[in-house]
């Protein structure tokens, strides 16, 4: 990988070579946007550029090219002793411990053989109250060889004396056809399942390449399944809550989220479809008529109860580790009431 091979963001990967260009880097930047579009990668392939040995012999034509040097292979394999990456471990949130550990304790020493020290933090909106002040002291007074990066799909949930410290760049969803290419590229979807998969992505790379013939298949029968759920049948929405929470592939945690993504974005279309407004927007096309029933069976309040409702079992399932089961019976039962 380079930093010209990372797909799209070009003003904002222009941007980072010329501030190593006029030695303007800055201490601490936050890269935000939504999920999955490559705030990471870029965060990478800075922190090799920053480093990289031959900083001088690059082509001028493209500086952010491969490069092969030994620090630029090291960070490509996780193993530079200036680069650290802090993300969430076991737990669903960033412990102060990792941030002393990880960050305070390194960060102050001379770089061993880069010429800075990066530190990137993922998911940075995941440290806790605690690890966000410990952190708030680094960035009042970083060493001069220092850069820190924050990733965050959710900058709102730092606190503000972070955010105001940082160099800001945010990122953008990829275009529909960026996401195209890339699931062309993979090869593994059927031609017509092109569009429905560009538009489940919502401008994420990531997002695209992991939605396989299964997941789309998957997105049938949920919609399906959820317009059909009865409140009466406690034994079916137990059944269904099962297939859901025992997925045990080792991609559990992102079909789970995939499967909150496809709610939320089937909420949007019945809410659409609601407001009249042309159907050119609906994500999930091919359930127009199941949409169109439920819009008008549903009030504009209920639909945006249930979203409210959705964003809390999410919230709960991936920031504060709730039982998976419990939060999903929840959820389901709010459907089936409907
Ligand atoms: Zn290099």
């Amino acid at each position: 990988m380079s930093f010209s091979k990372v797909t799209g963001h070009d003003f904002q990967k222009e941007f980072l070579l010329k501030s190593i260009e006029k030695g303007r880097v800055a201490n601490s930047y936050l890269f935000y946007g939504q999920e999955g579009i490559g705030k990471r990668l870029i965060a990478l392939e800075f922190a090799k550029l920053l480093n990289c040995k031959r900083k001088n012999d690059r082509p001028k034509e493209n500086p952010g090219g491969v490069c092969e040097c030994s620090s630029c292979l090291k960070i490509d394999s996780s193993n530079h002793p200036d680069v650290t990456l802090v993300k969430c471990e076991d737990s669903s949130e960033i412990k102060v411990k990792q941030i002393r550990e990880q960050i305070e304790d390194l960060i102050y020493l001379k770089p061993y053989e880069g010429k800075y020290k990066v530190s990137i933090v993922n998911d940075a909106e995941a440290m806790n109250t605690n690890a966000q002040n410990a952190f708030l002291k680094t960035l009042e007074e970083p060493p001069g060889e220092a850069v820190i990066i924050l990733i965050s799909s959710k900058p709102q949930h730092l606190l503000k004396t972070i955010i105001s410290r940082c160099q800001r760049l945010e990122f953008f969803r990829l275009s529909d056809q960026v996401i195209e290419n890339g699931i062309k590229q993979k090869g593994e979807l059927s031609q017509d399942r092109y569009a429905i998969a560009v538009k489940l992505s919502q401008g994420s790379l990531a997002k695209a390449i992991l939605l396989d013939e299964e997941l789309i298949s998957e997105r049938k029968r949920i919609i399906e399944k959820i317009s059909e759920l009865k409140k009466d049948s406690a034994v079916e929405l137990l059944e269904f809550v099962d297939s859901i929470a025992s997925q045990k592939s080792s991609k559990e945690h992102d079909h789970l989220k995939i499967f909150f993504e496809i709610l939320f974005m089937w909420l949007k279309d019945i809410l659409y479809l609601k407001s009249d407004i042309s159907d050119e927007n609906l994500v999930h096309k091919d359930f127009y008529e199941i949409s169109k029933k439920l819009s008008e069976r549903w009030s504009a309040e209920q639909i945006l109860e249930l979203s409210s409702f959705l964003e809390e079992a999410w919230d709960s399932l991936f920031h504060r580790n709730v039982n998976k089961q419990y939060v999903l019976e929840n959820l389901i039962i709010k459907f089936a009431q409907a």
